[in-house]
Parts: C-alpha cells; structure tokens; sequence
C-alpha cells in the first residue's frame, strides 16, 4: 500500500519529475521509459524521483508508477482531467510545479507531451529542450545536459537551462530503455485537490475516432521491414510487405521513399517520422543518414539490403547483405516461409505489448493523435 502523506512545500528546487501520461487509464509507454531514465538521472544528483498523475479516475496507475521505480506520485483527480485538454492539465501541472519545486521535469515527446510541456514551459517561463535523444547531468554544475540533433539532424547540440527551475525536457518514445517492473514496490502517495469549473474550459472532447492503420502499427512491432529510396516505385513495396507478412513486422520507410508518394507518412522512421526500437529491423535500399539511423539505431539487432558495399548503414548494422533487394527479400522472404512451416507453423513475428503512446505522430491522448 503506500503511504499518503500531507503535503510538504519545499524551498530549493528539488528531485526529477515524470509526467505520466496516459489515455483514459492506459499509460503510455513513454513515461515508464522516462521513469527509469529520471531514476538513473536522479542517481548522479542524490535525489529522488516523482510521477506526475492527473485524471478523472487515474489512481489505479499510482502502484503501476511505483512499480517502475517512482519515489512519489503527485496525484489530482478531478471531473475536468478525465481527457486531455490543455487548459486544465497544464494549469493544475503549474500549480503542483510552483508548490513543489522540481529541478527537472521529463515529458514524453507524443502530442500530449509536447502541447503539456510547451505551456507548462511557458507559463513558468522556464527553458523546454524538446525531442532528446539523450539526457546526463554535468557532475560539477549539477546541470541536466539535454542532447538533441540540430541544424537538420547534422549536429547534436548539448543544451542547458542555467537559471530557470525546472530543467523541462521531451523525449520520443523507444529512445529510453524499459525499465524492469518491480511487482510490490510502494511509495509516497501525494494527493492535491483541483478546483476548475467546466464552463470556464473552452474545449470540449466530443468522441474519439480512432485512426484506421493498414498493417501491423509501427510502435507495436517487434519486427519492422522497412524500404526506401532503393525500392524504386510504390510496387517496389510489395516484396518488403512480402517479407513483413511472414514475419508478422510492421512495414516501415525512410523519407525519401515517402516524399516520392510511394507509401503514406506514418510509416516513416526517423528524426522527423517515428521512432522504433523492436527487436530486428530490416532495412532495405536505405542508404543510412544521420535522420533515417536517429529513428531506428536502437534496435535489438539491425540488418541492412544496400547494393552499394559503402553505404553508411552498413556501419549501423549487425548484418549486412551486398545485393539487390528485389533479388535478397523475396529469397529472404522464401527462406523465413520454409523454416516457419518446417518449425512450427507459425509467423515468428514478435509482437510487442501495446502502448498508448504514438511514436513521433501522437500521443495516448486519444484526442487527435493516431486517433483522427
Ligand atoms: C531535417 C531533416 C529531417 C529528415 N528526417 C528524416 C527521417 O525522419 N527519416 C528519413 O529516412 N530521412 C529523413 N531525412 C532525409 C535523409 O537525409 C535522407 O535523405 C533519406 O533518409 C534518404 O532516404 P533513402 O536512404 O531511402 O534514400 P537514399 O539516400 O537515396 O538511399 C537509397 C539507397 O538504396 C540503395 N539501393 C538502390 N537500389 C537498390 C536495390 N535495388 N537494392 C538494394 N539497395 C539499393 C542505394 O545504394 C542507396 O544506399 C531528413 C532530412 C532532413 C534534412
């Protein structure tokens, strides 16, 4: 059980904050990976970690936030917080942010995320670094280093936020590990009362329509093939569906093939599309930029299709095949048919546990993202 106890105001910004975000009671991945990024962060500060949990009826995921390593859940339950709306849950994020006083304050980067952390940022005047690829704290300033691609993805930039509390940061889905749940686990339990009036709230949720997605989503995939410029054509796409069918993956792209109009753009990964982190990734006649690898580097295990020997994406890889794709995935595709029918007579995809968060095009919201 744990414990609640009374609130107590803290002078000195203190501890790393976790928004965790969810949709209607199911969390978004995302903020169990923040949870354990905030826990390794919090290490190097000697300081502990909180949860951040708003809703109608969200209690059931304080237990859930503590079994993933939160120290504390700041809680407020209210009518008004049953859906997102970025009114009231950016005003009851400030008014827990101005009591407590966090020193840093992790968002996932899902449209919940980035609409909650932009206000919150600016109605505190404080400094937002969106979109890190990585987070450390400088040993001697004691500063949060928020790393992030710059300048069209050719340059990481390292940003600190020296005078303004808290240090605010947004990170994409997948980028973080998932932390190991421990079952059992409790902490402080921290509930505050909210007081807003409906009639004062200008949006109004009316339903959600969930997006209609052809295949496997991206986010969900523990296997993704994926193709690009190299394909050559919208047809050049039916041998990677070929290969993502039998293996039960999600079929992804990199830009250029996108910009030709050979497949649509939530399918893309990369810094400006999604990023994926399944447990293979295939990529075929990708050659391998800075933007494509931001998306999909973290990947159990990579294997690149290039004809070109000197492709850059072969560095990234753990195999790497010489040829042409439209010869090595129908093989591949062949080869992967013959053994599942051989072995179990099943498709060896790996399916990873849904999530409520989007990847880079939405949040667990529901409202809007991957739900239009
Ligand atoms: C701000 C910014 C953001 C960006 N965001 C993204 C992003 O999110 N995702 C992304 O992917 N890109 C992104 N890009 C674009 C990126 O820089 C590259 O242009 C893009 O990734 C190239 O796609 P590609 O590898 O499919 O094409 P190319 O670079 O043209 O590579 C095609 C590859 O296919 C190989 N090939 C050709 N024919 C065959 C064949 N028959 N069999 C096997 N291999 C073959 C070639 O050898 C080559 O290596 C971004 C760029 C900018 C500036």
């Amino acid at each position: 059980m744990p414990v609640e106890t009374k609130p107590v105001e803290s002078k000195q910004p203190k501890g790393i904050w976790v928004y965790l975000e969810h949709a209607g009671g199911t969390p978004a991945q995302v903020a169990w990976e923040l949870i354990g990024e905030a826990k390794r962060l919090a290490k190097d500060l000697g300081t502990d970690v909180s949860a951040v949990l708003l809703g109608d009826k969200a209690k059931p995921l304080v237990g859930e936030a503590f079994a993933y390593g939160a120290d504390r859940v700041y809680l407020i339950e209210s009518p008004v917080l049953r859906d997102y709306r970025t009114r009231p849950y950016a005003r009851a994020v400030v008014a827990l942010v101005e009591k407590y006083r966090p020193e840093a304050f992790l968002l996932g980067a899902t449209a919940q995320g980035r609409d909650l952390a932009s206000t919150v940022a600016t109605t505190l005047a404080t400094g937002l670094t969106a979109d890190c690829t990585s987070l450390d704290i400088d040993p001697e300033t004691r500063l949060l280093r928020q790393t992030r691609p710059a300048f069209g993805g050719n340059i990481m930039a390292t940003i600190l936020c020296k005078t303004e509390r808290p240090q605010m940061s947004t990170v994409r889905p997948h980028i973080m590990p998932l932390p190991e749940r421990q079952e059992g686990r409790t902490g402080e339990l921290i509930t505050e009362d909210f007081e807003m009036n409906e009639d004062d709230i200008a949006a109004k949720v009316l339903r959600f329509v969930r997006k209609k997605t052809a295949g496997i989503p991206l986010d969900e995939a523990g296997i993704v093939v994926s193709g690009g410029r190299g394909v050559g054509g919208v047809e050049g796409f039916d041998v990677i569906r070929r290969l993502a069918d039998v293996l039960g993956a999600a079929v992804g792209s990199s830009r250029a093939a996108v910009a030709n109009g050979w497949i649509g753009q939530d399918h893309q990964v990369g810094q400006t599309g999604q990023t994926v982190r399944p447990k293979l990734y295939v990529a075929c006649g990708i050659s391998g930029s800075i933007q494509h690898l931001a998306g999909m580097q973290s990947s159990d295990l990579i294997v690149a299709i290039n004809t070109d020997p000197h492709a850059p994406i072969f560095e990234a890889a753990d195999y790497g095949i010489v040829g042409d794709l439209h010869q090595v995935v129908p093989a591949l595709t062949e080869a992967f048919k013959r053994l599942i029918k051989e072995e179990a007579g099943q498709p060896v995809g790996v399916t990873a546990k849904p999530a409520a968060d989007d990847g880079g095009s939405g949040s667990g919201t529901g409202a809007g993202e991957g739900n239009e």
